[in-house]
């Protein structure tokens, strides 16, 4: 039965379920979590999710004491240490956030010996699913245990020592995880540099961190094509030898040829896959590269833990880029190791035997806290996943479902609205039988993809946890839980345990009830961020300077009568036309709703009556073309969604937008673009620079 009408009929009406939504007001369309998952979920319901929720706040401490008990901590706090102490307001003196003080433990420990300890040595930790589809490997807990520890003595041996910071630009592949847990095993902090990033965008981010040790891959293949991630590397470290740093061990994973140290088949003496033949010499420095194969031949499997400090830092992370000059995000161990953890359980409701799959790269925060840390800490079974979603079909993310029977897919809407493009065949030709709970993350989500998330690939039987998180928060601040809330297409919902959201006027007054405003948060949770890697007036300025008192997020949002929250976007991106304040969210969902967008981005320009007018930008689905029908007819949709003033005053066409490498669209681009001013500033966070220069082309006469 279909999904209709005033929330309050539906949350409480229990046939109304699992099935189709149809396209409406998506205020006040309610979905409600089917009864098979709210059945056997960990929170079963909205009444149990408050109940939670208000403890978390009232309560943190015996909330999270009792989460805490299932790990491992080498020492407990002193008595005289509190539990938590922070400070929010930068004219009470320097912000601070400190949690768990003076206990010691260490992650990997509690990753891995906890759980073959509790019986999981046999249980698969990951599946590797290759570029290739015949390409595949296994790795269980026991062996990821022994894997990590040779690669920590590996880092010993070489004189990595606790607190020194160690560089990773590698692919989607075990040794990845692997890489990033030896480190935390030994104390050493990792920078991980997605790998998609040019070697000035490594070698900066090197330099930040004065990471003396690089840890690569000669190569990557993506669908058809190899790049050559050695040879970037040795770019990036000749560049930062230019800015003194020098850079003494590169330690290369030999992965493109991946039969030579692939284990060989006994049976039939055969590797698994044959490869494409290829020529291809690694360049290699013999003093300072080494072949990760040839170190981990001969290191000891077993490496005792170092027990570090619960706000000893884990690991820096940049973020996307989407504003500006990336930030440099630290995270410490105890906190994010538990909020990892905790959200991860009750997000996902990941249960025992469940297999998940996140498509995030781990070079991003969210491959960070749900391919690695998250699902590891509850002894789950996940897919990482190397390829692409259009190789070598458009298929190949449903295929890769019905291959490992995934239970749980999280992935982001650039991915879904991408694939959307394509038509539902590709989606539908997939069995898709095996999923339970699907999940978004990276922007918001517009209710026409949430939809056809929900509807076309779900089948209309999955809850979709639209959660909002930031590479800032370590893991998911706003989310609905799968079993209990009943969620809105587009809206994020409600907070996660430990979390005070409040939204803000201009002014700083805080909004009571329904409204619109900054999204800033009142407390810390374990997991937030501590600080910006070596600059910690960086941190304070950014997040804390605007609304002292409150972490400001840089994003809006507005709460609906329901107490829903939307996010409508970042604040830098607001649209003011002729006086009123619209969010990209609003202008972008109302385009996408045309049969024929796939995708589009909202931004100001100036105009002389209105003061700010809207040029839009919109890409296609396959089969439409562009005119000037499809104009006027994209406009009044805008008008009747929002209004006559939202008329857009310039359509154009985009045959692709400007994204960061983790799929943001950035609107900065497309600000300079619609004032033809090509001072783009930074973009070596754009995934595709050529997508400039298209643009331009499409450009109309004197918009
Ligand atoms: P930078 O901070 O360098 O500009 P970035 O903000 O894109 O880059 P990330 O930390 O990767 O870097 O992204 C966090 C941002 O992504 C959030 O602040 C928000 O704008 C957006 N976001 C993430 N998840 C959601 C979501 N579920 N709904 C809406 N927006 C989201
Ligand atoms: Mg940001």
């Amino acid at each position: 039965m279909p999904v209709t009408g005033n929330p309050e009929a539906n949350m409480s009406n229990g046939t109304v379920e699992s099935n189709s939504v149809p396209e409406q007001e998506n205020e006040s369309q309610v979905v409600k979590p089917p009864s098979e998952i709210s059945k056997n979920a960990y929170v079963k319901s909205l009444d149990e999710y408050e109940a939670m929720y208000k403890r978390s706040i009232s309560d943190p401490e015996g909330f999270w004491k009792d989460i805490l008990a299932d790990f491992h901590f080498q020492e407990k706090q002193a008595d005289d240490k509190s539990f938590l102490t922070y400070n929010f307001d930068i004219n009470k003196g320097p912000v601070s956030i400190k949690w768990l003080e003076g206990a010691k433990t260490n992650i990997s420990y509690n990753l891995l010996d906890r759980n073959v300890q509790k019986g999981l040595g046999d249980t698969i930790a990951f599946y590797w699913e290759g570029n290739d589809p015949k390409d595949e490997s296994k790795i269980t807990y026991g062996e990821l245990l022994k894997e990590v520890c040779k690669f920590a003595n590996v880092l010993k041996n070489l004189g990595v020592k606790k607190g020194d910071r160690v560089a990773i630009y590698m692919p989607m592949i075990m040794e990845l995880p692997i890489a990033m847990l030896g480190c935390a095993r030994i104390g050493a902090i990792h920078s991980i540099v997605f790998g998609g990033f040019s070697a000035d965008s490594l070698a900066d981010r090197m330099i930040d961190a004065q990471a003396t040790v690089l840890i690569t891959s000669d190569g990557v293949w993506r669908g058809e094509k190899i790049i050559h991630l050695k040879e970037i590397s040795d770019k990036a470290i000749a560049k930062c030898g230019d800015s003194n740093l020098d850079v003494k061990h590169c330690i290369v994973v030999n992965h493109l040829p991946r039969l030579a140290v692939n284990k060989v088949d006994e049976s039939t003496n055969q590797s698994p896959v044959k490869r494409k033949q290829f020529d291809y010499l690694t360049p290699f420095d013999e003093t300072r590269d080494k072949w990760y194969h040839e170190l981990i031949e001969k290191a000891d499997d077993v490496c005792p833990p170092e027990w570090v400090d619960a706000e000893d830092p884990l690991f820096m992370l940049y973020t996307s880029g989407s504003t500006g000059k990336p930030k440099g995000v630290l995270h410490t161990t105890a906190g994010y190791m538990v909020y990892a953890a905790t959200t991860f359980k009750y997000v996902f409701d990941y249960h025992p035997g469940d297999i998940y799959w996140c498509t995030a790269d781990i070079g991003w925060i969210t491959g960070h806290t749900y391919v690695t840390y998250g699902p590891l800490a509850n002894g789950a079974t996940s897919v990482i996943f190397e390829g692409t979603p259009f190789y070598p079909t458009n298929s190949r993310f449903w295929d890769v479902v019905d291959k490992y029977k995934v239970n749980q897919f999280y992935t982001a809407p650039t991915a879904i609205r991408s694939l959307m493009k394509f038509g539902d065949n590709f989606v539908k030709q997939c069995n898709r039988s095996s999923l339970k709970i699907l999940g978004t993350v990276g922007e918001p989500i517009n209710p026409e993809a949430w939809l056809w998330y929900y509807n076309v690939v779900g089948d209309g039987r999955c809850p979709i946890v639209d959660t909002y998180w930031q590479t800032e928060t370590g893991g998911h601040v706003i989310t609905p839980l799968p079993g209990a809330t009943p969620s809105k297409p587009g809206s994020a919902t409600f907070p996660f345990f430990g979390v005070l959201p409040v939204l803000l006027t201009e002014e700083g007054k805080e909004i009571e009830g329904p409204g619109e405003g900054y999204l800033v948060f009142k407390k810390p949770w374990p997991g937030m961020m501590r600080s910006v890697y070596g600059d910690h007036d960086r941190f304070e300025a950014t997040y804390f300077k605007r609304f002292p008192g409150y972490y400001f997020t840089g994003d809006g949002a507005k709460r609906d009568k329901d107490g829903y929250i939307w996010i409508t976007g970042r604040v830098d991106d607001m649209l003011n036309v002729s006086g009123h304040l619209l969010s990209t969210a609003q202008v972008e969902s109302a385009l996408i709703e045309h049969k024929a967008v796939a995708e589009s981005a909202a931004v100001a320009m100036p105009h002389k009556v209105k003061g700010e007018a809207l040029y839009c930008f919109v890409t296609l689905r396959d089969g439409f073309e562009f005119s000037s029908q499809l104009e006027g007819e994209l406009k009044l949709k805008v008008r009747e969604k929002i209004g006559a003033f939202a008329a857009p005053e310039v359509i154009q066409l985009a045959p692709a937008l400007p994204k960061t490498r983790s799929g943001k669209i950035m609107r900065r681009i497309l600000r300079k673009i619609a004032v033809g001013d090509s001072n783009f500033g930074d973009t070596s966070t754009l995934a595709d620079e050529s997508v400039i220069d298209l643009l331009l082309q499409h450009r109309p006469e004197a918009p």
